[in-house]
């Protein structure tokens, strides 16, 4: 029964999402903050299906204690805050939003620009504090200006469209070979990059390798005067670095929306370096957090939940091999998840023929860690079969649906 599906929800998700997990008849808990290692480890013991957002640690030891745990949905983009490898070897599948708040992030990174180019965030606090400084000094159109991207993901690709309708010329470096959009330039270098945009945001992934990506050296290479986004990761920019370029006024104006620690809660002090800067518009990580975006990802990702569980379907899984499931008619469902050792699907298979059942479908894929099964069957089957498949050496979990 779907009312012993025990949902937890952390750190205020959209009530779309609470209400269409409840509509589906789980047995939904909500918790409007996040929870740190331990908390976590407590409150997961029987919970089937986790919902976070970019705050809270799924870490191994969280993950060693979740014993019911089949899905986790990461109510954002990112998955990094994530043991993926963890909740592959626990069979746990992990679904998230990849595009459902890039459009908002996009419109506050080119309104940033904007003001920043104009000094707007001093000019706005001198004005309240009773300062009247009407001049042109320093403020400059974005118009012909060249804005250079730094990953050209999802994000970055879109932020390449908008800034140029509004006639910024774009160039952008990826690791990646992309698909230019528009008038767009791919450079060839990080450092051909920094050394010739007039505005320099950053939108890579938060991969490991990208921990202090950009450096003192970096900001040695950028133009005087530049503009600096990071709504990226807090994790990627050296902040003393930085601190130091725009004290120098080598950096002229500077957004950031992540920081390398943020508060878990709005109770709690927001303590970085930054504060106080000059031209400096500092935001509590609300790049994506728009009322569109948040219905967009609490409708996205409950779905590709409820479709796992209902149909073994892991489209879009960040960590599980994806498969489409046709709907069932007339049949039981079994779905086995493995360890990828050779010789797994035949053992499935023998149990199955020795138990004298007919397959009437069948599908597998893998990834480097794991094997994912789904056998349709279109006869009863004693308990036995059930004991024996999940018996079988390298067997992760194995459910049935029908
Ligand atoms: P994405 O995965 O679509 O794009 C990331 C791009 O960066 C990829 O093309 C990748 O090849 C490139 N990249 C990674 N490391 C790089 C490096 N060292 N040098 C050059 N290119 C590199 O991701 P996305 O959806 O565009 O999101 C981008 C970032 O924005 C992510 O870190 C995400 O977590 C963050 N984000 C923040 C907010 C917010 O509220 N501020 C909201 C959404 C996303």
């Amino acid at each position: 029964p779907k009312n012993r599906i025990n949902v937890l929800l952390l750190e205020n998700i959209h009530e779309h999402g609470i209400n269409k997990l409840k509509e589906e008849g789980y047995n939904v808990k909500v918790h409007p903050a996040g929870m740190d290692e331990d908390e976590l480890i407590e409150a997961i013991k029987d919970v089937s299906i986790l919902g976070i957002r970019s705050k809270t640690q799924v870490t191994k030891r969280v993950l060693e204690n979740a014993n019911r745990l089949l899905a986790v949905g990461a109510f954002c983009i990112g998955t990094n805050q994530i043991d993926l490898i963890t909740c592959q070897r626990k069979g746990v599948a992990v679904f998230n939003a990849p595009f459902s708040n890039t459009r908002s992030v996009v419109e506050l990174a080119i309104a940033e620009i904007i003001l920043l180019m104009r000094n707007i965030p001093d000019k706005t606090q001198a004005m309240h504090t009773g300062k009247w400084n009407k001049s042109a000094k320093d403020s400059f159109e974005v118009r012909g200006k060249t804005l250079g991207i730094i990953g050209y993901g999802n994000i970055g690709a879109q932020l390449s469209v908008v800034a140029e309708s509004l006639g910024m010329n774009v160039q952008f470096y990826d690791l990646e070979e992309k698909l230019a959009l528009g008038n767009a330039h791919q450079c060839k270098s990080i450092e051909e990059l920094l050394s010739t945009s007039d505005m320099i945001s950053l939108h890579v992934d938060g991969r490991p390798d990208n921990t202090n990506f950009l450096t003192d050296r970096h900001f040695e290479l950028m133009k005087n005067g530049v503009i600096f986004l990071n709504l990226s990761r807090g994790s990627v920019v050296d902040l003393a670095a930085l601190k130091k370029h725009v004290l120098s006024g080598k950096v002229k104006g500077v957004g950031v929306d992540v920081f390398p620690e943020e508060p878990k809660s709005n109770d709690e002090e927001f303590v970085s370096e930054l504060r106080g800067l000059p031209n400096t518009i500092l935001t509590p990580h609300i790049g994506g957090s728009t009322l569109e975006a948040q219905q967009n990802i609490a409708d996205f990702v409950p779905g590709k939940i409820i479709e796992y569980i209902n149909t073994g379907s892991t489209s879009n899984s960040v960590n599980f091999p994806n498969i489409v499931l046709p709907k069932l008619k007339d049949a039981h469902r079994f779905i086995h998840i493995h360890m990828n050792e050779p010789g797994v699907l035949a053992k499935i298979n023998h149990e199955l023929a020795k138990h004298d059942l007919n397959i009437v479908g069948q599908y597998l894929k893998t990834n480097e860690e794991i094997g994912y099964v789904i056998t349709d069957i279109n006869k009863d089957y004693d308990e036995e079969v059930i004991k024996n498949l999940k018996s079988i050496k390298e067997t992760i979990r194995f459910r049935v649906l029908y």
